[in-house]
């Protein structure tokens, strides 16, 4: 069992004060909190061997270009991929899905075809697949969910057409918290052999991601959201797909021979990745999923699920606090609204006591709508939170709807 008052220790940033009072940081979906291994890496990089990568005969290129491959194998493991051919460095979530969008779309998409998402995505794995469909001519289908957030995945059948080209959905939903049963949308889309990506930026920090298990076609993540720096994240797509798509961007570092008549490209991974890739921060990365794993990744879920419990438990004691998501299935997130208190009011009080949560669209604007409502406040959780923290959350929150009343 994950003892978090140590744990705290290892993020500098976790004793900070805001307004007076100690910080409690619930906004751990939008990103999370550094430990200090991992701030300590991108220090020490920059002090003793920064150098860029794969270009260089010298010893710190070589030295960094080894760390940062050491890096990838690092993520390989981490997502249980086959190769690290499999594994590109990429700047994030957005970025991997934009990659996808654009590179499968050019090589596989046409007009009058279809790519099926869900309603509860984020923007991010909406607009992307959008920008493909107005290029191309293609038409973009929704799977519904329920008012408990969980998708109706029985609707896939009647959506799937044979222009379906490709399927997009998140493995957990920022906003609901939903785990949506992943494996089972794979099977029905290979069936019909259609290829699935995964966005799993919020899975990533909360379980186990085994791609060769899932058998999806692409996987994103970002690595902020699993205790990295920003900037950093990781597109694992399935060899032979990745083989037949054409380069994203042109560059340096992706070629393998450049002449003004033709160019030829260099070997997977190194094709998706043109330019000075963000080589600290993936090494910075590295260190991160160390750092998970020594914490033990079931660990984590054990207890984030523990605290999510929790705070579900004493949330839904708050008289007119609603919960939006109740799926069985969900990962360490609670999005709510208190009476008809705004949003932002409730995260601007929340905020004068030190409380950090997130207000707003969430990114998931197609999801609001769905419940016909502007905004969400929402507390997620890390394994460095703690069960006063939410008590002090509740308490909080009475407060404010007392002063509502
Ligand atoms: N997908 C989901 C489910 C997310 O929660 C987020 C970020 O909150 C993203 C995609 C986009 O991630 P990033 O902004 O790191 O690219």
């Amino acid at each position: 069992m994950i003892d978090a008052i140590n744990v705290r220790k290892d993020f500098p940033i976790l004793s900070a004060t805001v307004h007076g009072k100690p910080l409690i940081y619930l906004d751990n979906a939008a990103t999370t909190q550094k430990p200090e291994c991992v701030i300590q890496t991108i220090d020490e990089l920059y002090r003793t061997s920064n150098a860029n990568i794969h270009r260089g005969v010298h010893f710190l290129s070589e030295q960094c270009t080894q760390k940062y491959e050491t890096a990838r194998e690092t993520v390989r493991k981490f997502i249980n991929a086959e190769k690290t051919s499999e594994i590109v460095f990429t700047a994030g979530t957005t970025s991997s899905i934009n990659l996808v969008a654009a590179s499968f779309g050019e090589r596989f998409v046409a007009s009058g075809d279809e790519i099926i998402i869900s309603e509860m995505e984020h923007h991010s794995n909406i607009v992307s697949w959008q920008l493909l469909c107005e290029r191309k001519g293609a038409r973009l289908k929704v799977i519904p969910f329920d008012d408990n957030g969980i998708l109706l995945i029985n609707l896939l059948d009647s959506l799937i057409t044979e222009r379906t080209k490709i399927i997009a959905v998140t493995h957990a939903s920022n906003v609901l918290g939903t785990i949506n049963p992943v494996k089972e949308i794979i099977a029905k889309a290979h069936s019909h052999n259609i290829p699935v990506l995964i966005d799993g930026a919020q899975a990533a920090p909360h379980g186990n991601v085994d791609v060769r298990d899932l058998d999806c076609d692409f996987y994103a993540f970002s690595g902020h959201k699993i205790y990295a720096p920003t900037g950093i994240g990781v597109l694992y797509g399935k060899e032979k797909l990745l083989e037949q798509m054409p380069p994203y961007q042109g560059g340096g570092d992706m070629i393998s021979t450049v002449t003004f008549d033709k160019t030829t490209y260099a070997q997977l991974p190194l094709k998706f990745e043109a330019g000075t890739q963000n080589f600290i921060d993936a090494i910075a990365l590295g260190s991160a999923i160390d750092y998970i794993n020594k914490t033990g990744r079931q660990n984590i879920v054990e207890y984030e699920q523990k605290l999510l419990g929790y705070a579900t438990q004493k949330l839904s004691e708050i008289d007119g606090l609603k919960i939006y998501g109740k799926a069985d299935q969900k990962v360490a997130i609670v999005s709510f609204l208190l009476n008809d208190i705004h949003h932002l009011d409730t995260g601007m009080i929340l905020d004068k006591t030190g409380i950090a949560v997130r207000t707003g669209t969430l990114c998931t604007e197609p999801l609001l709508s769905h419940f016909n409502i502007r905004g969400l406040v929402r507390a997620s959780f890390s394994f460095y939170n703690t069960f006063d923290e939410i008590d002090i959350l509740c308490e909080n929150l009475k407060k404010i709807s007392l002063m509502f009343k």
